[in-house]
């Protein structure tokens, strides 16, 4: 491995040409025009998610009024959009905005190390697996990296998997020339993913069976939002999209509180809507999570396309367990035997922050459960650092446009006061600890053990309520008591003010 020793130096690096990575970009743009940045990117293409999942049929579960960036209108008719939509979404939004030529592709992020003294990141970048190794450094890095392992998918360890004579595919890592025309399709998961594929591949495949350990909670809502549309017919495209975002909003918070404060109601009328959508073919058996709304994220079928194909007969869907996979097929806990040709173990993710980056601050690694968030966006004791993680009951982007506009805000408060250093400080002995999702899907369970925790009051508190951070990233003070400002130790030695950004 060859290690280049120059060190490009810019004001703001960016890990990560996702959906978050190019909304800050744009924010930078918008509100920090003379800051210098790049975007690395450590695949060879931008869009993150929506480049990567290429399963029949990937599309987002939540509205793209909330979904898409506050700062560009969503203009297609469907809310609900296909994966593709999704991405050319985002590359025009990068081009419209200039920021695709600052993102430097193949450049994967290994390390970053702060250092007080010099009040700079300088990160280790692999340009190449084996290839050489730069440096780049800067003031402030903000981490835009998703939150799953890109490297594979989840998968169990389940007995007889190589005895199994079919195609066994995840959906993370999905065969461009897999054709499932007249195939015996098994799906194993229960999650957005394997509600979205089942209807998808049932429209080719000769049968689909979805096969659930147990249940989650499915909800019918349409594809197009009638009366988005409506006001796009009636009203510039910036005031309609403005209207509709905070429609859908208040809608969701409205539903989220309900499901948190009367799950029972929430539940009834979830199992109403399932009962209205598969008719004669309704068997609560499949449909009834042992959990409460919420307790791990709603599954969303648009338009019913689940609930119909089940009508029709395309699709079944199992509630058991899996003893061991067969020659043909898997073999079932109750004895029953599921033929397949093909296997699609949609089992979920791998939980990874910052995609396994090492951390190092002034030479020591962070240990991040031994960190506390703040603001939903940095952590306790790392200065000049923030990342984008979006809320688990609401649309990814509602948050990370809150971030990158509070990053903005750090950057510009920082310039006018002369500051090299901002660092969140727990300096309020009466800080609880608390887990930082209360989720119990599998893969955050999986991952709980390495991730920060939270606190027990704001600003060390993850609302989960765009409305409240709303107010407080927004419209709070970026000078707040914990968030500590200083000049770094050099420029002071040298009796200069804030160093050259390079
Ligand atoms: C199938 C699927 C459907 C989803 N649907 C929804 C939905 O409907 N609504 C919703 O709110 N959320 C949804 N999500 C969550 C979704 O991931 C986010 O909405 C959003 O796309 C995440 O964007 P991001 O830019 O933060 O991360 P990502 O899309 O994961 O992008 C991260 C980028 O960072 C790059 N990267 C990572 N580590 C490094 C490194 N060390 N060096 C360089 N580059 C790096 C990656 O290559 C990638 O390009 C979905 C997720 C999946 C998997």
């Amino acid at each position: 491995m060859i290690v280049s020793r120059t060190v490009e130096h810019v004001d703001v690096i960016i890990v990560g040409a996702g959906l978050s990575g190019i909304g800050g970009a744009c924010h930078l743009k918008m509100q920090c025009p003379n800051k210098t940045f790049v975007i690395l990117e450590g695949r060879e293409a931008m869009g993150g998610t929506w480049d990567l999942f290429r399963y029949p049929g990937v599309r987002s579960d939540s509205d793209m009024y909330t979904l898409g960036y506050r700062f560009r209108p969503w203009r297609d008719a469907k809310a609900i959009a296909d994966g593709h939509a999704i991405l050319t979404y985002i590359r025009e939004t990068a081009d419209e905005f200039g920021v695709d030529k600052t993102i430097r592709y193949s450049h994967r992020v290994r390390r970053a190390s702060w250092s007080s003294d010099h009040a700079r990141w300088t990160v280790d970048v692999e340009t190449g697996p084996g290839q050489s190794l730069v440096q780049l450094s800067c003031n402030f890095l903000y981490l835009c990296t998703g939150y799953y392992d890109y490297a594979s998918g989840y998968t169990p360890d389940w007995p007889g998997v190589a005895r199994f004579r079919g195609t066994l595919v995840h959906p993370q890592k999905w065969p461009e020339d897999l054709d499932y025309t007249g195939k015996r399709v098994v799906v194993i998961g229960s999650g957005a993913t394997a509600i979205t594929l089942v209807p998808a591949m049932a429209e080719r495949a000769a049968r689909v069976t979805m096969l659930q350990r147990s249940p989650s909670y499915v909800v019918s809502r349409p594809a197009e939002d009638k009366i988005a549309n409506w006001l796009r017919r009636y009203l510039p495209d910036r005031a309609a999209y403005v209207l509709a975002r905070w429609k859908n909003v208040l809608t969701g918070t409205f539903f989220y509180s309900l499901a948190r404060k009367r799950p029972e109601l929430f539940k009834w009328m979830v199992a109403k809507g399932v009962r209205k959508g598969l008719g004669q073919k309704y068997d609560s058996k499949h449909f009834t999570p042992p959990y409460n709304p919420w307790d791990q994220r709603l599954c969303f079928a648009p338009d019913a396309d689940l609930f119909n194909a089940i009508r029709r007969g395309s699709v079944s869907v199992v509630t058991d367990h899996i003893d061991t996979f067969t020659e043909d097929g898997l073999l079932l806990k109750s004895g029953e035997h599921l033929n397949a040709d093909i296997i699609v173990t949609a089992t979920g993710l791998v939980l990874k922050l910052f995609s396994g980056m090492q951390l190092v601050v002034d030479s020591v690694p962070v240990d991040l459960p031994n960190t506390f968030v703040y603001k939903g966006m940095m952590f306790s004791d790392i200065s000049n650092f923030a990342f984008a993680i979006g809320y688990t009951n609401a649309s990814w982007t509602l948050k990370c446009d809150l971030t990158a506009e509070y990053v903005c805000r750090l950057l510009n408060h920082m310039d006018h006061h002369g500051y090299d250093i901002c660092t969140p400080r727990v300096n309020d002995p009466d800080i609880g600890e608390e887990p930082v999702i209360d989720f119990n899907s599998g893969y955050v369970l999986r991952a709980l053990h390495t991730l920060p925790r939270q606190g027990s009051k704001t600003p060390w508190r993850l609302h989960q309520n765009y409305m409240k951070d709303l107010r407080m990233m927004r419209y709070g003070r970026v000078d707040d008591g914990t968030m500590e400002f200083q000049t770094a130790p050099a420029a002071r030695a040298a009796g200069a003010g804030v160093p050259s950004s390079g």
